[in-house]
C-alpha cells in the first residue's frame, strides 16, 4: 500500500505523518510500516537533496531544480518504495510527484504539463494508491512556519505569499482532476481532528 502525503508548507504534514505512522505501527507491527520522505530516503537521493536545499545555490535554474527532484524521486522509488511494496509494507511517503507539479510546475512557472512529462519518465508508471492532501490557506500555512520553523529554513523555504497561493491552487486543481486517488483533508482543524480524518480516509480506501 503506497500512500503519499502532500500539502503546502505549514499544513502540518510532518506532525500528521509521524502520528499516523505511530498508530499504524501499533496496529500492524513496526516491520509492516515504512516512512520515507521526498526528496531523500537513501544516500543518492539525500545527496541530491543537499544540492537542492543548499542556500549557496542561489543561481540554480528552475529546470535543473525540476530534473534534480525527478532524479531523486527515481532513485527513491528504486531503492525504497519498490522493495517496501514487495515486502508487503504500508509506505507513508512524505511528498511525491504532485509536489513537483505544484512547486516546480506551477510555483516556479515551469508548466504543470511539462513537469508531469519529465516525471512520467522518472516514475515509470508507479503512482500512490492513495494521496492524502492536507489543505491549508496560504496565510495560515505561512504563519505556522514563521511560528514553528523560523530556525530551520532552507533555500526552498524562502518563497512569498503569492508563490504559496499558486502552489495551493495547483494542488486544488489536481484534487479536482484525480478525485479517486487524492483525498482532501482540511488541515486548518486541530491536529487531533486532522489525524482522525486521515485515519478514516486510509481506512475507507483500504477496507476490502
Ligand atoms: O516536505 P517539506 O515541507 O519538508 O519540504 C521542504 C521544502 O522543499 C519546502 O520548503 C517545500 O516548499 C520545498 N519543496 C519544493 N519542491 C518540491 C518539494 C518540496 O520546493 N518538489
Ligand atoms: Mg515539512
Amino acid at each position: 500500500k503506497f500512500i503519499s502525503f502532500e500539502g503546502p508548507d505549514g499544513a502540518g504534514k510532518t506532525s500528521v505523518i509521524q502520528q499516523i505512522q505511530q498508530q499504524l505501527e501499533d496496529q500492524l507491527g513496526t516491520e509492516k510500516v515504512m516512512y520515507t520522505r521526498e526528496p531523500g530516503g537513501n544516500k543518492i537521493s539525500e545527496q541530491i537533496r543537499q544540492v537542492l536545499f543548499d542556500g549557496r545555490n542561489t543561481d540554480m535554474d528552475g529546470r535543473t531544480e525540476a530534473l534534480l527532484f525527478a532524479a531523486a524521486r527515481r532513485q527513491h522509488i528504486v531503492s525504497e518504495i519498490i522493495p517496501g511494496l514487495n515486502a508487503g509494507k504500508v509506505i507513508l511517503c512524505d511528498r511525491f510527484v504532485d509536489s513537483s507539479i505544484t512547486y516546480q510546475g506551477a510555483g516556479r512557472g515551469l508548466g504543470e504539463k511539462e513537469i508531469w512529462q519529465i516525471n512520467q519518465f522518472a516514475i515509470d508508471g508507479l503512482m500512490p494508491a492513495l494521496t492524502i492532501y492536507l489543505d491549508i490557506e496560504s496565510e495560515i500555512g505561512l504563519r505556522r512556519i514563521a511560528e514553528h520553523r523560523a530556525n530551520q529554513v532552507n533555500r526552498l523555504d524562502k518563497e512569498k505569499l503569492n508563490f504559496h497561493q499558486t502552489v495551493r491552487q495547483s494542488y486544488l486543481k489536481l484534487y479536482e482532476k484525480y478525485p479517486e486517488r487524492i483525498k482532501l483533508i482540511d488541515a486548518s482543524q486541530p491536529l487531533e481532528k486532522v489525524i482522525e480524518d486521515v485515519k478514516a480516509t486510509i481506512h475507507d480506501r483500504f477496507s476490502d
